[in-house]
Parts: structure tokens; C-alpha cells; sequence
């Protein structure tokens, strides 16, 4: 089992905070050559509050971030399909001791809700859901997954669904793999032991060993792309991105493959939260952990405001969701309690034009999962730095989907624009040709193009 040592994390700051610059400078020059960072070297960047450094770790992320992954920004929505919860998370509007009346929608519901979001343009969702195996049992996730696949719209599908659920048995994992998702999320919210019993003070979510084992499980069972998170701010953030490496360290060992991807939520300057993130020291840890892990995607929530979700966007985040409500049957206007406040409140659509106005791809991609390339054959993919190749692409190919489809006339014009400029980003003269005449075919009327 994972053994994450507090005493060890601790020392490994610790002596960071002594490096000297000239040794930093050397970790520099082997982030920018997209070689990762391990632990202490990541420890190190943390600890720095040398302004020059501070200044390169942005720069080197945004070039990381565009050599990885091109300029391309994946978009998806939650779906809060139960907000029962026998924890007591005390970080959470769901926490079973707040009195609040709870819902689990009903499949008629649930295609209401997913009939919105596809009137969006989104393509790709999370299912997310409280702990509560009476009135929330994998077989209902189940059967919400089941009926979200089987749901066909003029204009498409959801083509992939994420789940962010409970930690499970081996068995529970077998079973939601059986059902086709798309990446397992799931948060650790704190490695921090102390901090995780203090926060986490009843229910099943408590067990702090069987919460970090839970990707090894996901993975037994053959589940290889694990999405992980921590809640920065419930403890020291640089404590976190520690552990998470450490974390994500061991799964490499272990099964060959590490996180998917990593989520930063965070909880911002609040007086209950002595360890609230600001923002300057956020986007230094989105940019540090671009530094330490440059092929595993990064995604930032609309719990973040615009202006910030600008800047992380250029520093690191791959994905991000758009239009997205946080309480069950939020996108059909139900009454619900909120599981968390958003500070992004823009509309999808809106979201998608200002990221073409940032001169960003909005990309609707589902490809890999589709093609098989998930887990080490991903990983290989991108650390081949050949990821790009058909993220760019794809976006190109999504983003005509969703003009075709979705598009009024400005954003037709904007998307058109876009997408010349970027066709000429391809390297490969025959991928360009390819895509070219898969956009004619869309023009023609096929959908679901993808290489
Ligand atoms: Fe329940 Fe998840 Fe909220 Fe904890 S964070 S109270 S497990 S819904
Ligand atoms: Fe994601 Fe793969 Fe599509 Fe790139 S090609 S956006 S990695 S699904």
C-alpha cells in the first residue's frame, strides 16, 4: 500500500527551502525540457520566492502547455445526478448534517438534463454523486450511465462520461469499467492525515487508507485512467502537490501508468481555512505542477472566476468545464442546495466564444477513449510529445461540429477564422489533408469525425 510519510514530506520542504539559485536554475532548464520534475525537485520550485524564478516557472508552463497539448482547451460539464450523503465532509454543502432537502433524479430527469447540456454542444460529462448506498447505489450510477449512452440527438451524443463517485470495492470498479466510462475521479481532498480526520469527522469517507487506495482497486479491476484532486487549502498546498507527485509516483510503479488527470480546486481566503490559497500562490502551483507532470491533463472547475481561469488557461489547464451547475437538476432549474459556490456563472456558449476570442481552441474531443488510447498507450502518446498531433486535429474537427450545429453566424465566422489558422499548425501535410476533407464532410452533413 501507498505509504505516504508526513515526517518525510516535511524534511523534503524542508531542505528545499535551502536550495540554492543556481540550483534551481538547473531544475529550470530540465523542466523546460519536458522531463518532469520528481518530488524535490518540485519541492524546491515550491519553496522558492525568488521573483525571477517565480516568473520563469509561468513562462516554462505556458511553454509546456502549448508544446504538449497545443492550444486547445478540452470542455465538459458535471452532472450532479444525487446529492444523498451519509459523510460528513465538512468542506461540503452535500455533508449529511446539513438539513437540506435531497434529491436523486429520476432517468425521465436525468435525460432532462442531459437533453440541456447536448443543447450546449457538450460532448463529454462527469457523473458526480454523494456517498449513499441506500438511496444511491452503483446500480443506479449504473443505470444513469447506461441511460446517458443510449440517448441519441439530432445533433450527436454524449460521448463520454466521466464518473466522479465514491471510493468502491475491486468488484464496484469491474462494474463501472463494464460500463464504458470514460476516466474514474476521485479526490483525496487532503493527504494530509491529521487535516483528512479532522475534516472528513464521520461516515465511510473517514477512512483515510481505504480513500488512497482506492485507484489501486480502480486499477486492479482494469480502470487506467484514474483522475486525482485535492482540495488545496484544507491544508498546505505545497504539502499537497508533495503528496499527489508521491501518489501518482507510486501508481506509476505499481501498474505503469499515474494519474490521467489532476483536478486543483480549491478553497479561497476564508477565515474557518487557515490554509486558504491565494491567487498568486494558485496559479504558482498549477504552473509548478505543469513543470512536474507535463503529460497528465490538468482541469480547473467553475468554482474559479473568469480573470483566473484566463491565466490558468495559459499556465497549464487542458480542460475545463463550461455552463456547469453544482446541485442535482441544476440545468433544469430543480431546487437543490449547491455542493459548492461558482464563481465562473457564464453560459456555455459564452465561455466557448471568449475562448476563440484568447485565440484557444474550444475542443469537444472524446477521440482517445474511443480509439483505445487511454492509460499507458496514452501516456506513451504523450510522452512522445505526439499527443498534440491529434488533439489539434480533433479540436479542429469538434470545434466545426459545434459551429455546424451550434454556431450563430458570428461564432460561425470567429470558428471558421480559427480553425485556417490553426490547420496550418499541423505539421503533418498529410494529417492537414485529412483533416480538410473531414471538415468537407461535416460540411456535407457526418458527424463524429476523428482521428
Ligand atoms: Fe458527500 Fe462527497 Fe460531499 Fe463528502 S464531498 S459530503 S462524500 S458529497
Ligand atoms: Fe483528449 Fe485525446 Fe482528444 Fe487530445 S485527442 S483532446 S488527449 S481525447
Amino acid at each position: 500500500m501507498i505509504d505516504l510519510n508526513e515526517a518525510y514530506i516535511n524534511g523534503l520542504l524542508k531542505t528545499a527551502a535551502h536550495i540554492p539559485d543556481s540550483d534551481i536554475e538547473d531544475i529550470l532548464e530540465k523542466a523546460a525540457s519536458f522531463k518532469g520534475l520528481n518530488p524535490q525537485e518540485a519541492a524546491a520550485l515550491l519553496m522558492t520566492e525568488n521573483e525571477t524564478c517565480t516568473h520563469r516557472i509561468f513562462q516554462i508552463a505556458g511553454q509546456i502547455k502549448k508544446h504538449i497539448y497545443g492550444d486547445r482547451i478540452v470542455l465538459f460539464a458535471p452532472l450532479y445526478v444525487s446529492d444523498y450523503c451519509i459523510n460528513r465532509c465538512a468542506y461540503c454543502g452535500f455533508k449529511q448534517d446539513n438539513d437540506i432537502a435531497r434529491r436523486r433524479l429520476t432517468q425521465e430527469e436525468i435525460r432532462a438534463e442531459v437533453t440541456i447540456l447536448e443543447k450546449m454542444g457538450h460532448k463529454r460529462l462527469a457523473i458526480e454523486a454523494g456517498e449513499d448506498p441506500v438511496n444511491c447505489p452503483l446500480d443506479y450510477i449504473l443505470e444513469c450511465i447506461d441511460t446517458i449512452y443510449n440517448m441519441k440527438f439530432e445533433n450527436g451524443e454524449i460521448r463520454r462520461v466521466n464518473v466522479n463517485i465514491a471510493a468502491l470495492d475491486v468488484a464496484g470498479y469491474r462494474r463501472l469499467k463494464a460500463a464504458q466510462i470514460g476516466t474514474y475521479i476521485l479526490f483525496q481532498e487532503t493527504y494530509h492525515r491529521p487535516t483528512y480526520a479532522k475534516v472528513h469527522p464521520g461516515g465511510p469517507k473517514r477512512d483515510y487508507d481505504y480513500h488512497i487506495t482506492a485507484f489501486d482497486r480502480a486499477m486492479e479491476a482494469g480502470i487506467d485512467d484514474v483522475g486525482a484532486g485535492a482540495l488545496f487549502g484544507l491544508y498546505d498546498y505545497k504539502y499537497e502537490a508533495i503528496a499527489l507527485m508521491l501518489h501518482n509516483e507510486y501508481l506509476e510503479k505499481r501498474f505503469g501508468v499515474g494519474f490521467h488527470t489532476i483536478s486543483v480546486p480549491r478553497i479561497r481566503a476564508n477565515k474557518t481555512y487557515p490554509h486558504a490559497v491565494n491567487d498568486r500562490d494558485f496559479l504558482r502551483l498549477v504552473a509548478i505542477l505543469r513543470l512536474a507532470v507535463p503529460f497528465t491533463g490538468m482541469i480547473v472547475s467553475a468554482r474559479e472566476a473568469p480573470e483566473i481561469r484566463r491565466q490558468l488557461v495559459q499556465i497549464g489547464i487542458s480542460q475545463m468545464s463550461a455552463g456547469s451547475r453544482a446541485s442535482v437538476g441544476g440545468y433544469s432549474k430543480l431546487e437543490g442546495a449547491a455542493q459548492f459556490n461558482l464563481a465562473d456563472h457564464r453560459d456555455a456558449g459564452d465561455i466557448f466564444y471568449w475562448l476563440m476570442e484568447e485565440g484557444i481552441l474550444p475542443s469537444f474531443c472524446t477521440a482517445c477513449y474511443r480509439q483505445g488510447r487511454s492509460g499507458d498507450r496514452f501516456m506513451e502518446l504523450a510522452k512522445q510529445g505526439d499527443i498534440k498531433n491529434v488533439c489539434l486535429p480533433n479540436g479542429l474537427l469538434t470545434l466545426k461540429e459545434y459551429a455546424l450545429d451550434y454556431g450563430d453566424s458570428r461564432f460561425k465566422t470567429l470558428a471558421d477564422a480559427l480553425i485556417s489558422e490553426k490547420l496550418a499548425d499541423i505539421e503533418s501535410q498529410k494529417t492537414q489533408h485529412l483533416v480538410k476533407s473531414k471538415l468537407a464532410d461535416l460540411v456535407k452533413g457526418k458527424r463524429d469525425l476523428f482521428i
